[in-house]
Parts: structure tokens; C-alpha cells; sequence
């Protein structure tokens, strides 16, 4: 088995997730006493949070630069950065480092292809929705159309996120919100969702809805896991 390293702490709240996802896949596919190796390196966020406030991206990845390198040090064969929006400076990560970051908008493109998916909606914070980190990604690497929500609705799920699901509080009428957003994207062409913050499953799951949902932290954790038990 190789080594995954885990980028977290943005927040810890699915980082959590992460750790749990991997592992059990891990149980799954090895049975017994099997857990997965890993490097974790969880930041602290209020420094990132606070970074990406401001635009200071390059001093938040400044940050997550030191954090990659000790990760590689620590004796990961890979790295996953356990957040959807701090992808936007993934290049610069990977460029301070030799080992390779697994991205999780390539591992969620690769599951939408093999759903058949051609367009689909897009939720996560305001910088994943808006900045053309993420979509351009997604449609230039594997044709896929984005949809993403109106402004309004951008800023309920940007602040949901922040004032809510990073401090671990979740609120059913935050779930409704999410839900009625769903349907607005799938009106307007979306044949599935991405959910693509790392902390919206800990809100909204395939049993509160009927629309196919793509949980990017399910994905990116089960990408880590092909990963480290592939020969
Ligand atoms: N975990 C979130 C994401 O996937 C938001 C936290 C952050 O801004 O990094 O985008």
C-alpha cells in the first residue's frame, strides 16, 4: 500500500469526513485490520479564511506550500488538498513539490463521464462557483457544461458555508435552501450536482433528493484510495 497525504483543516469538519471515507474504503476493499497510511497536515483555517478574504491567495498558498512540503517529508506518495476552493492554487503547490496532487475537480470530471453527465450545476464557495479555476476545468478537461446558481443564490450557499457548515452547524432550513437551489440548476439543464465544497454532504445526501448528486469529498477520498492500493 502507498502513502496518501491529506492537505485539511479547511475545515477540520470534512476533513473528518476524509479520514473516515478512506479508511473505511480501505476496510472494505482489504478487510480485517487493514487502515490506510496516511500523512495528514491539518492548517489551521482561520488563517486561510481570513487570507482568502482579503485575495491574499498568494500568501494562503504560501501556507499550504510549507504544509505540502512537510506532508512530502512525512512520506506521502500523493497529495490531496481536502478542499474544493483552495485547488485555485494547486499549480503552485504542485510546482513546490515532487510528489503528485491528485485534483479533485479531475477525479469528479472522471465520475460524471462515466455517469454520462453533459451539464451539470456547480455548488461550492463564491470562488469556486464564480472563478474559472474549477468550471474551465471541468469543461476543458472532460466537455462538461457548468451551471451555476444565480447571484443570489450564490450567496446563501457561500454564506451557508462559511457561517454554518464550517463550524459544524447544520440547519435544516440551510438543507431546504440547498435543495430549492438544486432544482432552479436542474431547470435550467443540469442533469446532476456537484457538490463541490467538502463540507455540503454533512447537509444535504442522495436521500434528501432525487437529483444524482456528486459529493466531491466521497470522490476525491475514493480517488486517494484507488490510489495507495493500486500496484
Ligand atoms: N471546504 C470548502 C471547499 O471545499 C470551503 C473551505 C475553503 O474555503 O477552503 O471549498
Amino acid at each position: 500500500m502507498k502513502t496518501i497525504g491529506l492537505l485539511g483543516g479547511m475545515s477540520w469538519e470534512s476533513t473528518a469526513s476524509y479520514y473516515r471515507i478512506i479508511n473505511q474504503l480501505v476496510k472494505e476493499r482489504l478487510g480485517g485490520f487493514n487502515s490506510a497510511k496516511i500523512v495528514l497536515f491539518s492548517i489551521n483555517f482561520a488563517e486561510i479564511e481570513s487570507l482568502q478574504s482579503a485575495g491574499r491567495w498568494d500568501d494562503a498558498a504560501a501556507i499550504l506550500t510549507k504544509a505540502a512540503r512537510s506532508i512530502e517529508k512525512g512520506g506521502a506518495d500523493a497529495l490531496l488538498i481536502c478542499t474544493n476552493t483552495m485547488h485555485k492554487v494547486a499549480d503552485q503547490i504542485e510546482k513546490a513539490i515532487s510528489i503528485p496532487i491528485l485534483h479533485i475537480a479531475d477525479a469528479t470530471g472522471e465520475v460524471l463521464q462515466q455517469h454520462h453527465i453533459k451539464t451539470v450545476g456547480l455548488l461550492g464557495t463564491r470562488f469556486t462557483m464564480e472563478e474559472s479555476f474549477y468550471k474551465d476545468r471541468i469543461k476543458s478537461n472532460f466537455g462538461i457544461d457548468v451551471v451555476i446558481p444565480s447571484a443570489d443564490q450564490r450567496t446563501i450557499i457561500h454564506d451557508t458555508i462559511f457561517q454554518e457548515l464550517c463550524l459544524g452547524r447544520i440547519e435544516n432550513s440551510s438543507r431546504d435552501r440547498f435543495l430549492s437551489i438544486m432544482e432552479s440548476c436542474q431547470l435550467r439543464g443540469a442533469e446532476g450536482i456537484i457538490l463541490g465544497c467538502t463540507e455540503i454532504a454533512l447537509l444535504v445526501g442522495q436521500q434528501h433528493t432525487t437529483i444524482p448528486l456528486f459529493d466531491t469529498t466521497a470522490i476525491h477520498a475514493g480517488k486517494a484510495v484507488e490510489f495507495i492500493l493500486a500496484d
